[in-house]
């Protein structure tokens, strides 16, 4: 591809993005949400946006098959953020990476007697980072979605997952029992690219900083 691609997935990133897409001059040609091409086109020829999964983000920055993207700092942490660099906080989709349990289960009984957690989620590496640093051993259960639904199920004690309002977890019949980590959106760039480019990507970047400031 000629030009800027700039990764960035449907949903929750697409939606918390498309103001500031609009203000940094790149509106879509056409809605993403509805169209079935993979790859819009934007207010500026020489820039388009590439849909992709939210967790396959970095990777496709990383291996500069995009050359920016935006992403959670969850899927980033999840990734490791090798060959990326992370100029910029959009301060857009946010929310926190929580520990949640089943109403009733006595989490810090369980991590005080150091007895051995099934938990289910996502986001293997974070969570096993967590428990780790905190001496707690696990039995990972690696899930793909509605991960609200492994401790009603028995599957797990507890999930590792994104909290906004908690309203999810509230009608579920779980609460949340600690952070891991506070999330937002980042603008990520391939780092190679940045270095051979800069001169096509540093505007970018600074007209997406200048939009993002209050
Ligand atoms: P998927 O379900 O494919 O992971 P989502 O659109 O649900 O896609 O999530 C994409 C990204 O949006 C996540 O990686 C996270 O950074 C952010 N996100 C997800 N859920 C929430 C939420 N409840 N509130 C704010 N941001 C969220
Ligand atoms: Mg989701």
């Amino acid at each position: 591809m000629t030009g800027i691609g700039i990764a960035l997935s449907k949903g929750r990133i697409l939606e918390e993005t498309g103001p500031l897409l609009a203000r940094v001059g790149l509106a879509p040609k056409e809605d993403p949400e509805r169209s079935r091409k993979l790859i819009i086109a934007t207010a500026r020829r020489d820039v388009s946006l590439v849909i992709v999964r939210a967790a396959d983000t970095p990777t496709y920055v990383a291996h500069g098959a995009a050359d920016l993207g935006i992403a959670g700092k969850d899927v980033l942490a999840e990734h490791g953020g090798e060959g990326l660099y992370q100029p910029l906080d959009l301060g857009i989709a946010r929310c926190r990476m929580m520990v949640a349990v089943k109403k009733g289960f006595d989490y810090a009984g369980a991590v005080r007697q150091g007895a051995r957690l099934r938990v289910a989620t996502k986001y293997p590496l974070i969570t096993r980072e967590f428990f780790a640093g905190k001496g707690v051993h696990v039995d990972l259960i690696r899930l793909y979605g509605s991960m609200e639904l492994a401790p009603i199920m028995g599957l797990a004690d507890a999930i590792v997952d994104l909290v906004s309002s908690g309203k999810t977890l509230r009608a579920n019949k779980l609460a949340a029992v600690e952070e891991i980590m506070p999330v937002s959106a980042r603008l990520i760039v391939n780092q190679a690219a940045l270095k051979t480019r800069r001169a096509q990507l540093q505007p970018l970047i600074d007209a997406f900083a200048k939009a993002v400031q209050p």
